[in-house]
């Protein structure tokens, strides 16, 4: 038998869909779509001792096939049962449970872990950095995606400049030419020294993505991100070997994938998601396991609300590997009209900074507490 300075048991969990709106101005145009409003599901852990942890399920069906709607059913029907009336440490054996009773779901377990790790952490009257071993730093560099034609480009950029980004990301992915087009365009938008990567969402097949890289090195990107299919590992190392580096995103959601990267020598920098990994702690553990292996790692991102870029944001300053060169992808309630945390996360665009608050350092809107079921 294990003590624990944590007693308390889970109590109750509640659910709540919440459906936010993309600002119109920074509406994100990638090769596989549109992502102009969210269909996220925040969870509310409720201990014995009266403490609540909460989560984002920040899932889109384009990605991993979740949304609120399968991420309720999900909770509902097969996670309740088994957390219910469970002593809420060590956090690892919940997670163990999850894993045995839902398949694949990364973000739907992300979200459950998430509340989880919270109510842990502010059992203790930790931040979740903390719970994870420890916030290794206090502030993370984080970008902004630009997308869409030339005039689409130009607004975005704007706008963002206006919130004090300095970093950012062109979408690609579609049309080779068109994108070197683009780029140029970008490049010479955001000046010559500023950071300026790309992302092509799987969008090419091999050639596709060389005819491109030939069209906008001249322009410099500072990296190639997932420019082939995720399965592709082979392409994305002969993509690597022409010098710009390569991160893979929709290649890595779990720690096989993660291997199979590595084993392939596929990618310079992996896109960690809380979402992707299936949670806080599995996302330090795939950082750390990178990061043994000299890969860089930034966090990226799914459109999440508040409470999903505050996870982000504890997950980045708890993992090591973290990279200092290529910024993340922690924007969070930048994206939308209407907010769900009191706070926002404390940013001016340039860099993002931990919460000293317990466990996730953000809290509901009180209109929104009132709503869980
Ligand atoms: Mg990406």
């Amino acid at each position: 038998m294990t003590s624990s300075a944590v007693k308390a048991t889970i109590k109750s969990i509640q659910t709540l869909k919440v459906d936010p709106v993309v600002h119109p101005s920074l509406v994100v145009q990638g090769s596989s779509g549109t992502h102009d409003h969210s269909n996220f599901l925040i969870v509310k852990v409720i201990l014995s001792s009266g403490i609540e942890g909460i989560g984002e399920v920040s899932g889109t069906l384009g990605w991993s096939g979740e949304d609120s709607g399968t991420a309720e059913h999900a909770i509902r029907t097969v996670l309740m049962p088994i957390l219910i009336g469970q002593p809420i440490s060590p956090v690892e054996n919940l997670l163990s449970k999850v894993e045995i009773a839902l398949a694949a779901s990364p973000f739907t377990k992300a979200g459950v872990a998430t509340a989880l790790w919270d109510a842990y952490a502010r059992s203790l009257d930790i931040t979740m950095a903390d719970a994870l071993g420890g916030a290794i730093r206090t502030e993370v560099p984080i970008k902004f995606s630009l997308s869409g034609d030339k005039a689409r480009i130009k607004h975005v950029y704007e706008a963002a400049i206006k919130m004090g980004f300095g970093a950012f990301k062109l979408k690609i992915g579609k049309d080779p030419v068109d994108d070197g087009d683009r780029f140029a365009y970008a490049r010479q938008l955001v000046g010559k020294d500023t950071f300026l990567g790309t992302d092509a969402n799987t969008g090419y097949r091999r050639s596709e993505a060389r005819h491109a890289v030939s069209l906008m090195r001249e322009h410099n990107p500072a990296f190639l991100e997932q420019p082939v299919a995720a399965g592709d590992l082979q392409g994305m190392h002969e993509l690597k070997e022409l010098g710009i580096p390569v991160v893979a995103d929709e290649s890595v959601f779990t720690l096989d994938n993660l291997v199979a990267v590595l084993r392939a020598e596929a990618a310079d920098v992996i896109s960690i998601y809380v979402g992707k990994s299936g949670g806080p702690s599995r996302a330090v553990e795939m950082g750390r396991i990178a990061d043994a292996f000299g890969l860089d790692s930034v966090i990226g991102s799914n459109g999440e609300c508040g409470v999903g870029a505050a996870a982000q944001l504890q997950v980045a300053c708890a993992m090591p590997g973290l990279s200092m060169r290529f910024p993340s992808d922690i924007i969070g309630e930048y994206y939308y009209t209407a907010g769900i945390i009191e706070t926002p996360l404390n940013s001016d665009g340039r860099v993002v900074h931990l919460p000293d608050a317990p466990g996730l350092g953000v809290v509901l809107k009180p209109e929104l507490n009132a709503k869980f079921k």
